[in-house]
């Protein structure tokens, strides 16, 4: 989706009374829709879903761009404290059921925002994983929602050549051979034969934290 057909889409649910908001997990990559969103209309609420496991670099970066985009940004954190984060083995979950802490951390969070929103604007992109590649552009969720995904059709080259070409900041991470950045347990820097995803939890079946497998409807 262009950057016109994007700004029609946003003038078009507002003027449906809807109730807009996205997320972000500030990589480099997703800056670009933030960017755009943030030149269309800079009052629709970003949220950073706060894990508590992030690196420290994605919680300055996140602040830099902030400042940078003229965009407000609010944390959301999980009602479990951290102390209740843990398995039978007393060990904290991203250890022994990642599944679950993904869940407590980022699909409840998330979902408690779609019962007070009616459109959530998603930067996933089809050449990211099958499950992303199976996704359309408008997608009902739950809580009588709709996830929008104006980067659907953008690749990863389109992705780099907009950065270059607004000058965009980079993750300080990205220099460090990192390309998936989330929490700081479950990444590890890229090789260069893995696909983008494959670099977080690396050694499990699993390549979807469940935003975008649990709060979807086919
Ligand atoms: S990515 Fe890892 S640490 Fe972060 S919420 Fe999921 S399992 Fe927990």
């Amino acid at each position: 989706m262009t950057f016109q057909e994007l700004e029609t889409k946003i003038k078009e649910y507002k003027a449906d009374g809807k109730k807009l908001f996205t997320t972000s997990s500030f990589q480099t990559h997703s800056l670009v829709m933030l960017h755009m969103l943030s030149r269309i209309d800079n009052s629709i609420p970003v949220y950073f879903i706060n894990t508590g496991y992030l690196f420290p670099d994605t919680i300055a970066f996140k602040d830099q761009v902030a400042k940078e985009f003229g965009i407000k940004v609010l944390d959301v954190k999980s009602s479990m404290p951290r102390n209740m984060q843990v398995g039978n083995d007393g060990k904290l979950l991203f250890t022994s059921d990642p599944d679950y802490c993904c869940y407590i951390n980022k699909t409840q969070p998330t979902d408690a925002l779609l019962q007070e929103h009616d459109i959530w604007i998603n930067g996933v992109r089809a050449d990211q994983s099958a499950v992303r590649a199976a996704m359309k552009v408008e997608q009902p969720a739950p809580h009588n929602t709709f996830r929008f995904h104006p980067m659907l059709d953008w690749n990863a080259k389109m992705i780099f050549q907009y950065i270059r070409e607004h000058n965009l900041p980079r993750h300080p991470m990205d220099a460090k051979g990192y390309m998936s950045i989330g929490c700081e347990p479950c990444t590890r820097k890229m090789d260069p034969e893995m696909q983008e995803r494959e670099a977080r939890w690396f050694g499990m079946k699993k390549t979807e934290c469940g935003l975008h497998t649990d709060l979807i409807s086919k």
